[in-house]
Formats: structure tokens, C-alpha cells, sequence
């Protein structure tokens, strides 16, 4: 297996002074599968404070929990103490953790087999659980009795599923029937996680897993306005660009704007996402004739770029994205910042400022939106006079 050069050094340094170092987790899963691991974790009996004392360029991550950061060349590597995780009271986190010199047991306190192996140069990989043979059959499977880990900490329920969307893999029928037991402990986990992880699966190469999260009966803890989505009918193709709103707004959009926004608010998702899915949802199944007019108004609608997505959402065929382009390579006007009369064009053609105004300005747009040839400012004031008699 191939380690990035920072990480051997970290490993290097470590050695040289005494201590067991490896690469852990994730970075190892990824690296056997042949994907390119987000980030580099590195476990070592030597505790923070001996870490810091061995590199230069360090930061305080979690000292209590046994991280501390590295840096190392442009990079950023997280270095923790092996580590046995307390008692569990709130079914999240442990009440304490205590540092242990032996590795196997800090491989123990992990969710996943296939999390669970270290890998050093010296020692190879380190694999007490199957963790490679379950890699190779495809499969999530807990380390150690499932409900018990379940238990300890409610949010792997989650994880199982997120990892299985992004690996493709089944999980394991005792560790399966352990998430349906377990379910209702996620109303233990916080919004913001349950969130994460949610984002985590919708974006994934298999968002259709989204369907494990009621099939086990986990969304019936999540909020009242989740658990009443209609999952059967929800249909997510894996060929939807990834970004973030676009794979939510599949998931919600035929549920509809109220329901989209109760939804995400309730999972404390940030205001652009809420704002991109919602204006998505109102127009999810909307169709439309194959009109420079109604294109432009759909357009008028939305930023440019959540256009491009509902073209993809609501499968608008070539026609429409032919139109689409014409507009933007014309300028077509779709918005009143580009109209070619102003509010105080109108004011100084005599029409008294208000809410009529701004009616008035938003009929003109619509008349352009259906004719771009009117957009002329001798025009506008002409139609302007005649409707504000
Ligand atoms: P990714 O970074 O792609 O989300 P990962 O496996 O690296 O996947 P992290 O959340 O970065 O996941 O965690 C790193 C490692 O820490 C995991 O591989 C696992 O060994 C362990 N771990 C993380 N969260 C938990 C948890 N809730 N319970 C037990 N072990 C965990
Ligand atoms: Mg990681």
C-alpha cells in the first residue's frame, strides 16, 4: 500500500523516537479499494503531549480525545492516541476516554470492520476483524455485537447506510437488523449530523440507499415533516450533477416547497440550500411548451444556475436547453435590473413612486419576458403612461 510521503515522515518520526505509529480507518478502507482518501489519520500509543514535542507545526484539535493536528507540507494530518472510549450515558458520546498502548484495542472502539485496520510499512496491515474480507464481499458489518454499538453511539446507524451509498455495499444482516432496532436512538444525534450524513448519502453514487433510511424505520425519529415523505415514490438517478441542493431537491421536490423547506429547516441546513430547493420544488414536474416566453420566464425565475438544474430535475429535453442558450447569448433581459426603464424614469414621466411603481415595473417586465423587443426605453414609457391612466 502507498502512503503519501508526509505520512511515512510523521510514521518515521514517531518510530524513531519509540512509538508504534500507523495509518488508520478511512484512509486505509479507501486506499484497498483504489479511491483517493479525503484525509490521512495516524494512530500512535504516544500521547499529545509527546506528539507535540516531536513536530513542529501543530495544532490543538481534540487534546482530551487524544487528536492532535499536524502539518505537514501542505497538508493537514490528524494524529491520535490509541484510545478506549468510556460508557456512552447519552448515546452519543463517550463520558470519557481513557489512552491505552495497545492497538487492537483502539481498533476495537471503531464502528466498521472495513474501518477498523491500521496499515504500517513495518507491520503491513493490521486487520483483527475481517475488515479485508468484508471489503471484498462488499459488505458493512459492525465491529463486535452490533445492537451494542448501535447503542453506544446512535449516529453509525447512519453511517452504515452513508457508507454502503458511497461504497456500494450491502450491509450485513445482523448489523441491519440492529439499525431497524435501534432506530428511534437517532432522536439522541444532533440535527446538524443526521444532516451531514443525509448530504452524504443524496450525494453519493448510490442516492437511491436514501431508501434504507425509511426501510429501517430511522425516519420516523428524524422530524414529524420527514418522516411523512412519500419514500416509495421517490426516485433519485445516480446521473444528477452531485452539488449538494440539487441531489435534495430530487429527493424533495415532489413533495413540494412547504414540505421541502419544513424538512431542511428542521435539519438546521444552511438558508442557500433551503432557498435553491425550495424555488426547485415549486417548479418540480412543471411543464413547459417549447417557448422562448415561457422559457424566459422560468428563467426570470431563478439564478442561472439552479435553471441548469431543474432542466436536469425535470428532464426539459435538448429543445429547451437550445432555448436556454439562445437567451443567455442574446442577453435577453430576465430580471428588472436589466429592464430598460428604471423606477425613476417613471417618476420623472410623472408616475408618483409606491407600491403602484413597483407593479407597474413588473408588468413591463413581464411584457418583455414575452417580447424582448420591447425592452426600449421610448416603449416602456409609452405602455407605462397608457396603463398608469
Ligand atoms: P470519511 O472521511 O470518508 O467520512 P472515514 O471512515 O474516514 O470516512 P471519519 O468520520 O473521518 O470517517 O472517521 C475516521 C475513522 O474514525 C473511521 O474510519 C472510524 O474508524 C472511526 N470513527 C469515526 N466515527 C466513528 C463513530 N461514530 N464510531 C466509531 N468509530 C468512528
Ligand atoms: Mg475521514
Amino acid at each position: 500500500m502507498e502512503l503519501p510521503p508526509e505520512v511515512e515522515k510523521i510514521i518515521k518520526r514517531l518510530n524513531s523516537s519509540g512509538f508504534e505509529a500507523y495509518a488508520v480507518g478511512g484512509c486505509v478502507r479507501d486506499s484497498l479499494l483504489g479511491r483517493i482518501p479525503d484525509d490521512w489519520d495516524i494512530t500512535t500509543p504516544a500521547q499529545p503531549k509527546q506528539v507535540k514535542e516531536l513536530f513542529h507545526r501543530t495544532i490543538d484539535t481534540g487534546i482530551q480525545h487524544g487528536t492532535v493536528t499536524v502539518m505537514a507540507g501542505s497538508g493537514q494530518y490528524e494524529v491520535t492516541t490509541y484510545r478506549i472510549d468510556g460508557e456512552y450515558p447519552d448515546g452519543r458520546h463517550p463520558a470519557q476516554v481513557s489512552f491505552t498502548s495497545e492497538l487492537l484495542e483502539d481498533l476495537k472502539r471503531r464502528d466498521f470492520t472495513i474501518n477498523a485496520m491500521a496499515y504500517s510499512h513495518e507491520t503491513g496491515i493490521v486487520d483483527a476483524f475481517d475488515g479485508m474480507k468484508d471489503l471484498r464481499a462488499g459488505r458493512i458489518r459492525c465491529v463486535g455485537n452490533p445492537l451494542e454499538r448501535f447503542e453506544e453511539d446512535a449516529l453509525r446507524i447512519l453511517r452504515a447506510i452513508r457508507f454502503s451509498a458511497q461504497l456500494g455495499f450491502i450491509i450485513e444482516e445482523k448489523t441491519y437488523e440492529a439499525i431497524s432496532q435501534i432506530a428511534p436512538r437517532i432522536a439522541l444525534v444532533s440535527k446538524e449530523r443526521i444532516q451531514a450524513e443525509l448530504t452524504k448519502i443524496l450525494c453519493s453514487q448510490h442516492p437511491e440507499k436514501i431508501r434504507e433510511v425509511f426501510a429501517t424505520g430511522i425516519h420516523k425519529y428524524i422530524s414529524p415533516a420527514f418522516a411523512g415523505l412519500p419514500w416509495k415514490e421517490v426516485r433519485i438517478s445516480s446521473d444528477l450533477s452531485s452539488e449538494k441542493y440539487i441531489r435534495w431537491a430530487a429527493f424533495l421536490g415532489q413533495s413540494g416547497p412547504e414540505t421541502a423547506v419544513e424538512v431542511l429547516k428542521a435539519l438546521k441546513m444552511d438558508n442557500d440550500t433551503i432557498r435553491k430547493v425550495q424555488t426547485l420544488a415549486a417548479w418540480t414536474g412543471r411543464h413547459l411548451n417549447v417557448q422562448e416566453s415561457e422559457v424566459r420566464r422560468g428563467m426570470s425565475a431563478m439564478p442561472p444556475e439552479v435553471w441548469d438544474a431543474l432542466i436536469q430535475l425535470n428532464g426539459y429535453g435538448c429543445e429547451i436547453q437550445a432555448l436556454t442558450n439562445q437567451i443567455r447569448s442574446r442577453g435577453d433581459c430576465l430580471d428588472l435590473k436589466h429592464l430598460a426603464v428604471s423606477g425613476q424614469d417613471l417618476a420623472a414621466a410623472g408616475i408618483p413612486a409606491g407600491k403602484e411603481m413597483g407593479r407597474l415595473l413588473n408588468l413591463l417586465l413581464d411584457l418583455v419576458l414575452e417580447d424582448p423587443n420591447k425592452n426600449h426605453k421610448d416603449i416602456l414609457l409609452e405602455i407605462a403612461k397608457n396603463l398608469a391612466i
